[in-house]
């Protein structure tokens, strides 16, 4: 069996002189061989500075070159990799290293003056900073490193060790910690590699957040595992993408529904990005009408991954083919993966044996290798979530005759209007169609007669788009019962969104809550 750490020897010994690395920011261009000598280097110095095995090591990094190399030098000596969400605030971050206890933290400088506020309480982890000018509190990543030898580093490290502790993003509840062992990993990246048949020549983009199990697991791990190049960006900016799509000859890039949709809003027509082979998006629903306007855009085919940080996180894929065969599925489990979509219970967990027929929306459960072994630090939620030895995701969906699967919402996100179940997706979808729409989140609000009601907030693409023609709309649609229309339309500027591009529905329920100035139509 092979580690992570194994998996990166062998890419280098294979193609140690091809392009593994280029960091556009820093101007950064490294090879195979030149990459590993900077893991070697990094592990080194973590072990120089009293990192073990099993000890946590944070990054609280955007898209970097240190970040990448942290990934592997960590895997080399066994040290457990916990990449934070560089947007969180000082508080956040507090509470995990509160509950991660890391030895080190890798950190710079967008993210600097929330570690400042918060390093003093804790005096037992040592803060190493990426870049010049490094604060007093902290030492200097580059300084430490430079005086490190480069030669591999020779501990044990099993298939079995845990290789990750993984936030969730938590558009609910305190984030709880994913814990993934490298085997678990090693058939993520196969799955992911064979789905995609990424070759040693691919040159992918990485530009949705590596802090992210999506980007690193699907995309970034994969491609070092067939000798191919990652190409890093700081963070996602639209231009930019498509100017680095055409210096750099990009094959393959994953990015976020929502980043599709600001990629279309771009001039498209003056960046050459012919070198674009395919695209994959997942970790949020993408409306069928944007898949459409990508290949007819950006005349690229995607691939559609849906998953979960707990479950590896890819567990279907639904292929450039089936796009509009299939339009609005996920697709079909990979290898090794079994679904099951079973009644839901309020009570407790609900049973893996009650399964519903096709097309009966239920919870999906899940059963594959790449699952994670469990929250850390939290057994009761852990014992919750893999009762009888599936992974429970809390989404809804549903299997076709053929099985496909169809994901319609979080558990908690569904509408119940008079009775009905509505789940905010499909509106979402049609709502979309409206030429008028950039963006959309529909959602229920209390309601004295119907129990709750269906609401929608709109980020408005045509600038004249009103409540009445959205309201025609959907009466004519032909995919919307009349109880599942919007009873109100909230005009606002932007969607409130996390880093993997999951529409924040708390926030907005809260935005309504607390909204004494609630115009019909319009909310400030
Ligand atoms: P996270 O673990 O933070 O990436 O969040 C996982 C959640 O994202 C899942 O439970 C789904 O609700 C959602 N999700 C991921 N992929 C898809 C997809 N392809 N379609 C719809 N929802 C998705
Ligand atoms: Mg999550």
């Amino acid at each position: 069996y092979v580690t992570l750490g194994e998996l990166f020897a062998q890419t280098v010994r294979k193609f140690p002189k091809r392009e593994a690395i280029v960091d556009i920011r820093r101007n950064l261009r490294l090879t195979y061989e030149q990459w590993d000598t900077e893991v070697n280097k990094l592990a080194n110095a973590l072990l120089a500075s009293g990192v073990q095995k099993g000890d946590r090591v944070s990054t609280f990094l955007f898209n970097t070159s240190e970040l990448a190399t942290a990934f592997f030098a960590c895997a080399k000596i066994g040290a457990i990799f916990n990449p934070l969400n560089f947007r969180l605030k000082a508080q956040e971050v507090a509470y995990i290293l509160e509950d991660a206890k890391p030895k080190v933290v890798l950190f710079e400088k967008m993210v600097q003056p929330h570690v400042a506020s918060i390093q003093a309480d804790f005096p037992h982890i040592s803060f190493w900073y990426i870049n010049e000018d490094t604060p007093t509190y902290a030492v200097n990543y580059h300084e430490r490193v430079k005086i490190a030898p480069s030669i591999s580093p020779q501990i044990q490290v099993s298939e079995n060790d845990i290789y990750a502790i993984m936030y969730t993003s938590g558009t609910t509840g305190k984030p709880k910690g994913v814990m993934h062992r490298h085997r678990d990993m090693v058939e993520q990246s196969l799955i992911c590699h064979s789905i995609m048949r990424i070759r040693e020549t691919e040159r992918g983009l990485v530009t949705a957040p590596m802090f992210h199990c999506a980007e690193l697991h699907c995309c970034f791990l994969p491609r070092v595992h067939a000798g191919a190049t990652n190409i890093i960006l700081h963070h996602f900016d639209p231009k930019e993408v498509l100017e680095v799509i055409e210096q750099e000859k990009v094959t393959i890039l994953f990015a976020a529904p929502t980043m599709w949709n600001m990629l279309l809003q771009e001039r498209l027509e003056d960046y050459d990005l012919s070198s674009l082979r395919v695209g994959l998006y997942g970790a949020a629903p993408m409306a069928p009408v944007l898949v459409k306007e990508c290949k007819e855009r950006l005349g690229i085919d995607l691939i559609q991954a849906y998953g979960m940080t707990e479950m590896g996180p890819a567990v279907t894929f639904l292929l450039e083919d089936e796009q509009f065969t299939k339009a609005g599925s996920a697709g079909r489990p990979c290898l090794n993966h079994e679904i099951r979509i079973v009644r839901p219970r309020e009570d407790g967990p609900s049973d893996p044996d009650d399964v519903l027929p096709p097309g009966e929306v239920g919870e999906i459960l899940v059963k594959g290798p790449c699952m994670m072994v469990g929250y850390y630090n939290r057994e009761e939620a852990t014992t919750k979530a893999m009762y009888k030895g599936w992974y429970h995701s809390g989404d809804l969906g549903y299997m076709d005759e053929d099985g496909y699967l169809y994901v319609a919402d979080r558990v908690d996100d569904m509408v119940i209007s008079g009775g009905e179940n509505i789940y905010p997706r499909e509106v979402e979808d049609v709502l979309y169609e409206h030429k008028g729409v950039l963006d959309v989140a529909v959602l229920g609000e209390p309601d004295e007669k119907w129990g709750e009601k269906v609401i929608a907030f709109v980020v408005k693409k045509d600038p004249n788009l009103t409540t009445e023609e959205l309201e025609e709309f959907c009466k004519n649609s032909d995919k919307l019962a009349a109880y599942k229309r919007p009873r109100a339309y909230y005009f606002v500027d932007s969607l409130p969104r996390n880093a993997s591009g999951k529409i924040q529905k708390f926030l907005l329920r809260q935005r309504v809550r607390e909204a004494a100035n609630i115009i019909e139509g319009e909310l400030r």
